[in-house]
């Protein structure tokens, strides 16, 4: 029979474990397949380990994986699912944001033959300044990158065992895993969720992870601001010439110039803040080549259960 692995990163999520545990498995237990849950424990300083470790001698159905300290939500994602075997695995967030409910709907796309099947939310219950930022960054990011990543969708999928295997053939860490679960392709359906709200504790994506996750989502998957820089260069060195040229041909013409010393250093801000925002843009790929080429693990284990 054919068995969903359920991938639940956690960070600090104790008042949840045992909830969404509960969830799922009302949600599934009328369906023909087999369920198993892996809780990744990204260095929580809660009580969540000892809650997994609590449910995982109760049901012989729960994994757990504990990280030696906090690596972040993609890191959690990733140990998920490199330490899973050859299942389709389901990847949600443990604070029951995503509602258990919707994975009869993913399971049907998934029995059409779709191999990716992502939630995508038409709604979320969250503050409207949350909903502005995501919206203005899905904007942007359709815009940016060279593949097309959907707007709206989360790290909640169903993704069927080949496509997962094609994943654990990229030797990068994930540092964007909506940006690559995209850039694998597969046959994909959509499912409308609304996002709920959490239900115990607060997040812990700051809007600092949330902002240099957003960076990592345009420039792990783009070329494109460097063509923006080149695009810019071009455009000004025309502009400055053609600037020059009719300066020239006023002072010869009329014997006075018509730029002044304010044009001048106005000049020089503009251009001083475009070479700044440029050499930013490069360095964002420069930083991101100096973590790569050290290799290093994006997690560290240090105790798993039944895995
Ligand atoms: N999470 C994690 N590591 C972190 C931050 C969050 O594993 O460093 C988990 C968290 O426990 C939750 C999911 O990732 O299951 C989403 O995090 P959160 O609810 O804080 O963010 P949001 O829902 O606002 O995206
Ligand atoms: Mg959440």
């Amino acid at each position: 029979m054919e068995t969903f692995k359920i991938i639940l990163p956690c960070h600090n999520e104790e008042e949840n474990i045992n909830v969404i545990h509960k969830k799922v498995c009302e949600e599934t237990k009328n369906l023909d397949y087999l369920f198993e849950f892996t809780f990744v424990d990204d260095g929580s300083t809660d009580d969540t380990w000892k809650k997994i470790e609590e449910l995982s001698k109760n049901f012989k159905h729960i994994n757990g994986i504990s990280l030696s300290r906090n690596f972040g939500h993609q890191s959690a994602i990733q140990a998920g699912i490199e330490l899973s075997n050859d299942d389709s695995l389901i990847i949600m967030d443990a604070d029951l944001q995503d509602n258990p409910k919707y994975i009869r709907e993913f399971i049907k796309e998934w029995e059409k033959g779709y191999q990716v099947v992502l939630a995508k939310r038409i709604d979320r219950d969250e503050n409207f300044f949350r909903k502005i930022i995501f919206s203005i960054f899905f904007n942007i990011q359709k815009k940016l990158t060279d593949i097309d990543i959907p707007k709206d969708v989360g790290h909640f999928s169903l993704i069927d065992k080949e496509v997962i295997k094609e994943m654990k053939r990229f030797p990068e860490n994930f540092t964007y895993f909506n940006g690559l679960r995209t850039y694998l392709g597969f046959k994909t359906a959509y499912v409308d969720v609304i996002k709920e709200k959490r239900l115990y504790g607060n997040a812990t994506m700051t809007y600092r992870k949330l902002f240099s996750l957003g960076l990592n989502g345009i420039f792990s998957f783009s070329s494109k601001p460097i063509n923006f820089i080149a695009l810019l260069g071009f455009t000004i060195s025309i502009g400055s010439l053609l600037v020059s040229a009719y300066s020239l041909f006023h002072k010869f013409r009329y014997g006075t110039t018509i730029l002044g010393w304010t044009f001048g250093l106005s000049s020089i801000y503009f251009l001083s803040g475009i070479q700044l925002l440029s050499l930013s843009i490069i360095g964002q790929y420069i930083g991101r080549i100096f973590v790569d080429i050290k290799r290093r693990p994006s997690y560290i284990i240090s105790k798993t259960l039944n895995t």
